[in-house]
């Protein structure tokens, strides 16, 4: 008998992202909801077709969704905010909890796990009527059903949908559970009679978090409950990212059909295997979240492995977590040195059918065996010279180990305030400044060969002139010079480095209608040249005031790529390191002073299990020490993170011994900042006083306000004044007169607090 097979869920933004298009034009008011639900229905129906082709068994339903699977979620338990519940037109009201509308601010978005998807999370209250909106659910299964495919419904399970939500004052979500769980039970009721057995798959990665003793507390009455719900609904408990343990111990004591595990990323599942025997085992074994293809013999081996305990009738073989985290198909992709690398979502699919299929066969035949023998060829590994094709970029990290800046902060501050000779509350930005339409058009230009280098080039510098004429007039300190050069703060980098490639339609849904295309990290990773000396030396060139050098860390540039998997994530991140240090070497003798290191997605590469932090907070610290090791005491290392909460990671960020370290908090707060105060936190800190991601604009009062507060937790000696984030996003209308309020203000606190000076 073949092993059964089952897909956790598929993307469903589309080949040529025909969702993300449709959505788009609707929200424009160019196309009515009509093509949105055409667009949409016919993107389920080849996304099931190519599933079954491909000779899945368990293809699901209700993993579609025109914005986000929380938010239908939402909408399914009627758990709709109050600012919304007027909007009658149900498209409308979905929408602008989305995205917000005139009246209404969106819901909050924050990252699922540790993916670089954004879910929109559920704001509970006490006076919610919870009551069932089953019609998408039921929906959709009759739409594949009338296809001949009968799916498995996917639905987020009510302890995840609990974790994730939050309440008016932060109480313990949990408390709700006894009032979702009806709905839940009556929704598998209204699906038990859809078919004579429907498959119902629970989502419950917050199993996989070090899940709570009250989390813990819950799992066995709650699956009890919903799979006493009679009427042959099978139940499917799904966690991945990680191993859930826990949960499975729970798990198997209840009368569910199966548990579903991650083995590629929660190999410590193999430890619950007989428990979880007792019930039918989903078996992730193919990487849902990468781009490779996967090691054929190395994944039958697993299968065999886990057979010895699961008996085969009991076991699927599956992904490791829903392929949304993929892109679509290879087949897409130009021939390059790489392509037969690469596994997208369709491909996944076809190689959890080809690993049913070889495992059942009792002895291989000759076509199985040249498949796997042909599979090797296609594996990032030591044994392919053509891709790891740079022994001494390979080689150098083991010969810098633990390699940092000389001088201790205390020693570099007195050499930099010396030579920077900058005034009290120093006031700078974060980096970029607003890209216009010309100047986005002059980078596609540039790039399809619209214009010529030197056009180009004068099109940019004639950018860089107008940023710091403007920062001159209003008297900023430390300038910057705009970063017109760059679409993206990783993109930029991954191409001017070498080891990186880039896919032509390797996209991936993060919100929403909005899609990233990460770059491929394949190989050793080297400098062939200088990546922004030009530029910035240019900037430079037109003000006496120090011009900041701007580059991204190493550990964002490893978190925000998708990278090869044949080595450590950690020697990735330092030979990226020793590039950017090369970098630092070139900056310097281009007469910088000033070299800011953006570490954005520092927090997001911290592992979801609490005892593996340790290790990764070791190898990304060493990075960014390894990455800035090259400045020399004089040249003051910023660094830049776009978020507040540093409570629980404050250690490590000390460790990164920038000399100035600039932050959220415009919207935040000191609530979040006293983490600095309260462990003596030595260096400079840049709280941000001005919230980007809004196009209000403070005024001077505002941001005198601002400025004190963030003094009350601040040592005045040590702080900058400096928006939250870079300006890209704004337009100039904005950035304008909040900038110039936002000096204006530093300015006269500074004339204040020396004139106290004086005075006593
Ligand atoms: N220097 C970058 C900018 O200003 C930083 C962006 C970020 O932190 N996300 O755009
Ligand atoms: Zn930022």
């Amino acid at each position: 008998m073949a092993l059964r097979t089952l897909i956790n869920g598929f993307p469903r933004i589309g080949e040529n992202r025909e969702l993300k298009k449709v959505l788009e034009n609707y929200w424009a008011h160019k196309v009515p909801f009509d093509s949105v639900e055409e667009t949409a229905a016919a993107l389920r129906r080849k996304h099931w077709r190519l599933q079954k082709d491909a000779g899945i068994d368990f293809i699901s339903s209700n993993d579609f969704s025109l914005y986000d699977n929380m938010l239908d979620t939402i909408v399914m338990l009627n758990a709709i905010p109050e600012r919304f519940a007027g909007i009658t037109d149900k498209n409308e009201r979905y929408f602008a909890m989305a995205r917000g509308n005139g009246r209404a601010a969106a819901m909050e978005m924050t990252k699922w796990f540790n993916t670089n998807y954004h879910f929109i999370v559920p704001e509970l209250r006490d006076d919610m009527v919870f009551q069932l909106e089953p019609e998408k659910i039921v929906s959709e299964y009759r739409e594949a059903k009338a296809m001949g495919i009968t799916t498995k419904i996917n639905l987020i399970g009510p302890l995840t949908f609990l974790e994730l939500s939050k309440t008016k004052d932060g109480d313990d979500s949990f408390k709700y559970l006894h009032k979702i769980m009806p709905v839940y039970k009556q929704l598998l009721e209204e699906i038990a009679k859809l078919d004579e057995s429907v498959y119902v798959q629970f989502d419950e990665p917050g199993f996989v978090k070090n899940p709570s003793g009250r989390m813990l507390s819950l799992i066995q009455a709650s699956y009890k409950e919903l799979a006493a719900v009679s009427g042959g609904v099978k139940i499917i408990v799904t966690s991945y990212f990680e191993h859930s343990v826990e949960a499975t111990k729970l798990l198997c004591d209840t009368p569910i059909w199966g548990i579903g595990l991650d083995f590629v990323y929660g190999s410590r599942n193999l430890e619950e295997l007989e428990c979880a025997a007792s019930r039918h085992v989903v078996a992730g074994v193919v990487d849902g979240r990468n781009i490779w293809r996967g090691d054929i013999s190395a994944s039958l081996e697993l299968l065999e492995g886990i057979n010895k305990t699961v008996p085969r009738e009991r076991l699927v073989v599956s992904t490791s977590c829903s392929l949304l985290h993929s892109p679509y198909s290879v087949k897409n992709e130009p021939e390059s040195a790489i392509k037969k690398y690469l596994a997208f979502a369709c491909e996944k699919v076809e190689e959890v059918s080809l690993l049913a299929k070889l495992f059942s066969s009792g002895g291989l035949s000759e076509a199985e065996k040249s498949l796997i023998e042909e599979n090797k060829g296609r594996i990032l590994s030591g044994s392919n010279p053509l891709l790891i094709k740079n022994a001494p970029a390979a080689e150098r990290p083991a010969k810098s180990p633990g390699k940092s800046r000389t001088g201790t902060y205390a020693e570099r501050i007195v050499i930099q305030r010396d030579r920077l000779n900058l005034p009290l509350l120093p006031a700078t930005t974060i980096g970029s400044f607003p890209q216009t339409p010309e100047l986005r058009k002059a980078r596609s230009d540039y790039r399809k060969g619209g214009i010529s280098g030197a056009d180009y080039e004068k099109a940019l510098k004639k950018y860089i002139d107008h940023c710091v004429a403007f920062q001159e007039e209003i008297g900023l300190d430390v300038l910057v010079h705009g970063e017109p050069e760059r679409n993206d703060m990783v993109e930029y980098f991954g191409e001017l480095l070498e080891g990186f490639h880039f896919t032509q339609n390797g996209w991936v849904q993060s919100y929403g209608s909005r899609c990233v295309k990460p770059p491929v990290i394949f190989g050793d990773i080297s400098r062939p040249e200088p990546m922004t000396v030009r530029w910035i030396s240019y900037a430079q060139s037109r003000t006496k005031k120090p011009m900041k050098g701007m580059l991204t860390g190493p550990v964002t540039i490893l978190n925000w790529s998708f990278v090869r998997n044949d080595i450590p994530r950690s020697a990735v991140a330092m030979q990226i390191a020793l590039a950017l240090s090369d970098e630092i070497v070139d900056l310097q003798k281009a007469g910088i002073r000033i070299i800011q290191v953006d570490e954005a997605a520092f927090r997001e590469g911290y592992p979801l299990r609490k005892e593996n932090i340790g290790e990764y907070e070791q190898w990304a610290l060493e990075a960014f020490r390894l990455a800035v090791s090259t400045a020399d005491p004089s040249t003051q290392i910023h660094t830049h993170m776009c978020y507040s909460e540093f409570k629980d990671i404050i250690k490590t960020i000390e460790a990164m011994d920038a000399d100035v370290i600039t932050i959220e908090t415009a919207r935040s707060g000191n609530k979040l900042l006293n983490v600095f105060k309260e462990t003596a936190y030595r260096n400079e800190i840049g709280p941000g006083v001005y919230d980007i991601h809004s196009p209000r604009i403070p005024s001077t009062a505002e941001f005198r306000e601002q400025i004190s507060a963030r003094l009350e937790v601040v040592d005045k000696k040590k702080m900058w004044v400096n928006p939250d984030c870079g300006l890209k996003t704004r337009n100039w209308e904005e950035v304008r007169p909040a900038l110039k309020n936002m000096v204006e203000a530093a300015r006269s606190i500074r004339g204040e607090i020396l004139h106290a000076a004086d005075v006593s």
